[in-house]
């Protein structure tokens, strides 16, 4: 599997500037680290975060001679650096069942990548059950059957329009008569409303917990990478609105830049699971850490 964007690397474009030999050196000067700068944020990497790179990478080296091979080489360290305590699988716990809530905005990828997550737990022999708790989309519960059904998976739906609370206590009820291993949870993206989904998404919490008091044991946010910055913004609201625990980025095989995973290792620290690389079930891969930051930098 494709762990990392394949877009030309930020160094390939520093080098585009007209020092296209690996070893040539140049002086680190202000000027030098400002066009690291602006590639960092042209990366979708953010300001703060790309200040602090460039200056660790700085960091007893001002005035150097460095050929572009080197920096490159310190760059792809830092953001190695940085990314490595974020790469970790989604952790399994035996409980029956381990309830996983999926958060994230509509068409972030949430339920594509239940779908994938259904699969891969299904083929390492774990028993998934979904609850399709976007019960006010019609299309995405659809998509969900549609998904559970490739996955082999079964998909509990409710009426359209009806309570999702109500339904994640149906599926809490039946997963742990099964005795589920995993139980995933779909819910609703509409920021239009924060409140709203708020309430909702407290209430699903509130009535799991009536079946076991440690669920949700995992509330995974989705996030789309081709929205760049604006995933750190998610990240920041989503948490205001549930116990946010970790983090999948979706759509990385695309025109995403990919900085913005250095920005939200950097600022929230949460890990990161996997990520898309893809809109077909197997399009799921862990993230790795190293070929991330060559894949950057590259
Ligand atoms: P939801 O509204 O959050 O449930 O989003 P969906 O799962 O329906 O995904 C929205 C769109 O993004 C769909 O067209 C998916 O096929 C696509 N998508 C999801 N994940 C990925 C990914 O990793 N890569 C690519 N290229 N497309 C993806």
């Amino acid at each position: 599997p494709v762990a990392a964007p394949p877009q030309p690397g930020l160094l390939g474009r520093f080098i585009g500037k007209g020092r296209a030999e690996p070893a040539v050196r140049r002086v680190l000067d202000d000027e030098m680290l400002e066009q690291l700068e602006e590639l960092l944020i042209a990366s979708d990497m953010g300001v703060d975060t790309a200040l602090r790179v460039t200056g660790n990478i700085a960091e007893g080296r001002f005035g150097k001679r460095l050929s572009t091979r080197e920096i490159k080489e310190l760059l792809s360290a830092e953001v190695a650096r940085i990314m490595a305590p974020v790469a970790r699988p989604l952790p399994l716990y035996p409980r029956r069942p381990q309830v996983v809530l999926v958060v994230g905005v509509n068409g972030s990828g949430k339920t594509t990548t239940i779908g994938k997550l259904a699969s891969q737990f299904r083929a390492a022999g774990k028993n998934v059950v979904i609850a399709a708790g976007d019960t006010f989309r019609a299309a995405a519960v659809e998509q969900l059957q549609v998904w559970g059904e490739r996955a082999g998976v079964p998909v509990l739906t409710a009426p359209e329009g009806s309570d999702p609370a109500s339904l994640a206590f149906d599926a809490m009820t039946r997963a742990q008569a099964e005795g589920a291993d995993l139980l995933m949870i779909d819910t609703a993206g509409r920021l239009q409303n924060r409140q709203d989904l708020m309430e909702e998404l407290a209430k699903i919490v509130r009535v799991i917990r009536k079946k076991d008091p440690e669920a949700p044991h995992n509330t995974l946010l989705v996030l789309d990478a081709t929205t760049g910055q604006n995933a750190v913004n998610q990240v920041e609201t989503f948490r205001k609105l549930a116990d946010v625990s970790g983090l999948v980025m979706t759509k990385l095989d695309g025109t995403a830049k990919g900085g913005v995973l250095v920005a939200l290792a950097d600022k929230f620290g949460l890990p990161i699971h996997a990520i898309g690389v893809g809109e077909q079930i197997d399009d799921l891969a862990p993230f790795d850490p190293e070929e991330f930051a060559a894949a950057l930098t590259g």
